[in-house]
């Protein structure tokens, strides 16, 4: 009998499994489309390695003997065995790609779904707190381990494009060089996995065959007409055929190259299932082409939730890139900001090398130039939303979204400005929740103000209450009221908005009108004498100096100075220029960050 090699998964792994096997995860379909995925990444990869002659990382190279095998995906049914398997005729794997690729969670998507599930098993008793109402779970998928949903047992037979890697080779005595490239994996998906050559009565060419032994209960997935509708469902837009027992089921569309006019809503709902691996539908689509000064397909939804809630964890980039249809970066890092993590899918240029390489400075020159071009488009939509469906901008998409524009105005200094239109803030003048732009808070302000003023408080009420309040207030000035650190160090960063200074208003020198143009105290301090109190609680300048002289020298290097002011209507004294506080609330930002 040929070499058998048994091993176990991974720790996390093996949660995971659990997890999969023995959840509510009510959506179980949602395999098919995993293994699918997989299938067409496998051909994608060695698509590119045909069409540029090179893999990155190079231990491999393609052998000649199956380069006639078309790139394709093969599903067949079979009820009678009760099993379903998924073949393609992709890059495939050595047995140490096995070990690495199956037997460990590498994968970011993975890991975050074992993190939610813990959050889910703590939620479950209180499922109100779950706002997703079909639970967030149901929305993620999770790869290669998702087949054990369905089955009992899965094997995975495969042979790479590339070379025999030493490790397998000493595998086996045997003299068929084709024998020892072929192995096959299989679980029950518990704790074990084995690997051993494969059998050479079985054919295996280039690429990998994902067998489901499927459970008992699972047999309508070995069901040739249920398997079809779950692939037009989900697989429609995969970019190689894709064959079920022997008929051609996948319709093709790039539609990232169509005309953005002609693509109908329903083709955007698919097509965002396939490329997001969510479940839900997108708050918005963005479609363009541009042709100058750079050649730019892009189709771009922004999901109707992010996935950081929760501590799950920071999203990777959601964007692959594509030249003429060709991938050439999956999940492309670069492509977009950062703060633009949570926008899922692809853009496809014809300038793009397909080998690109960050080492080479013109590479990364041009794709810093698509970057500037694909973030100016993203702004622009968001500003179209903002004005044309304020209400929706305001409720869905900023109510989620907000933390990143303000992570894209602290970190991405091309566009700060025209994110900082895209803030919307609680102001002394509305209601508590009624929020407005900063533009619009400009438009309100009289006209001799000239700057921007925001207060930081715990809440509403004690903004309201705060003694840096009452000269805005009896003035009828306008305040934006922050609560967060963030908001402050977003203040911070800003600097400026339009030409006007954001200040706070804990700051000495405020443009409020002086006391006695419009005070109604005017009218008691007529005829009142330098040293005659102005009424029966202030105190007499004299009185004042001295009083502050006493407190200066009271309290010394604490403070720079200490002055009179007419800022104040009920409280006795304020602290002003306090400049710390800012940088106090960043380096609380910074502890939590790191705790
Ligand atoms: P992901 O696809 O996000 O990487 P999966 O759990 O779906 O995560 O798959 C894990 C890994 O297993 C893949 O990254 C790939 O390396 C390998 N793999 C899975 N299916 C195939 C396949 N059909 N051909 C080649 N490699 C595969
Ligand atoms: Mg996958």
């Amino acid at each position: 009998p040929p070499p058998k090699d048994e091993m176990e998964f991974q720790a996390e792994t093996r949660q995971l499994l659990d997890i999969v096997t023995h959840s509510l995860y009510t959506d179980k379909e949602v395999f098919l489309r995993e293994l699918v995925s997989n299938a067409s990444d496998a051909l994608e990869k060695l698509r590119h390695i045909q069409a540029t002659g090179t893999l990155s990382g190079a231990t491999t190279s393609t052998s000649a003997e199956n380069d006639d095998v078309p790139l394709e995906i093969r599903i067949t049914t079979d009820e009678a065995s009760n099993t379903l398997t998924i073949t393609d005729t992709g890059i495939g794997m050595t047995k140490s790609e096995m070990i690495s690729n199956l037997g460990t969670i590498a994968r970011s998507g993975s890991k975050a779904f074992v993190e939610g599930m813990k959050i889910k098993k703590a939620l479950d008793d209180a499922s109100d707190l779950d706002p997703f109402g079909q639970g967030i779970i149901g929305k993620f998928g999770v790869g290669f381990y998702s087949g054990f949903m369905v089955a009992d047992q899965v094997d995975v037979r495969s042979m790479s494009a590339g070379k025999v890697a030493d490790d397998d080779a000493t595998i086996s005595t045997d003299d068929h060089h084709h024998h020892h490239r072929a192995f096959v994996w299989e679980s029950t998906g518990t704790g074990k996995y084995s690997i051993s050559p494969l059998s050479p009565d079985i054919r295996q060419d280039r690429g990998t065959s994902v067998v489901l032994h499927l459970k008992p209960e699972m047999a309508h997935f070995s069901c040739e007409s249920t398997v079809e509708s779950i692939l037009k469902k989900y697989s429609n837009f995969v970019g190689f055929p894709i064959f079920l027992n022997g008929n051609r089921v996948n319709t093709m569309d790039a539609i990232w190259l169509q005309d953005p006019k002609s693509v109908e809503e329903e083709k955007h709902s698919e097509f965002y299932k396939y490329v997001s691996h969510m479940h839900d539908e997108p708050l918005s689509t963005i479609h363009f082409r541009v042709d100058a000064p750079l050649d730019i397909k892009a189709l771009f939804y922004i999901p109707s939730f992010h996935q950081e809630k929760y501590g799950m964890g920071r999203m990777e980039s959601g964007v692959s890139l594509y030249s003429r249809k060709i991938l050439i970066e999956a999940k492309c890092l670069d492509i977009l900001p950062e703060w633009c993590r949570f926008i899922k899918g692809v853009v496809d240029s014809e300038d793009l090398p397909l080998s690109i390489s960050r080492e080479k400075p013109q590479d990364s020159a041009l794709v810093g130039k698509m970057r500037k071009a694909l973030t100016r488009k993203i702004i622009s939509h968001l500003t179209t939303m903002m004005k044309k469906d304020n209400d929706k901008y305001k409720t869905e998409f900023y109510k989620e979204y907000a933390l990143f524009l303000k992570e894209g105005v602290c970190q991405d200094f091309d566009s700060q400005q025209p994110l900082s239109k895209l803030l919307l803030f609680e102001t002394s003048k509305g209601m508590s929740g009624e929020l407005v732009s900063l533009d619009e808070y400009v438009s309100r302000c009289p006209p001799e103000q000239k700057n921007i003023y925001y207060l930081f408080a715990p809440s509403r009420e004690l903004a309201l209450q705060s003694p840096y309040m009452e000269g805005f207030a009896k003035h009828k000035r306008e305040v934006i009221f922050i609560y967060s650190g963030i908001d402050e160090f977003v203040m911070a960063n800003l600097k400026t908005f339009e030409g006007r200074n954001l200040l706070s208003c804990d700051r000495s020198e405020l443009e409020l009108p002086k006391s006695e143009e419009n005070d109604a105290q005017k009218e008691d301090k007529k005829g009142d004498d330098d040293d005659v109190p102005t009424s029966k609680t202030s105190l007499s300048k004299l009185e004042a100096t001295e009083f502050c002289n006493w407190f200066q020298t009271t309290l010394k290097s604490k403070v720079a100075k200490c002055t009179t002011t007419d800022r104040l209507s009920s409280s006795p004294a304020v602290i002003t220029d306090n400049e710390s506080g800012a940088l106090r609330n960043l380096m609380r930002l910074l502890e939590s960050q790191e705790g």
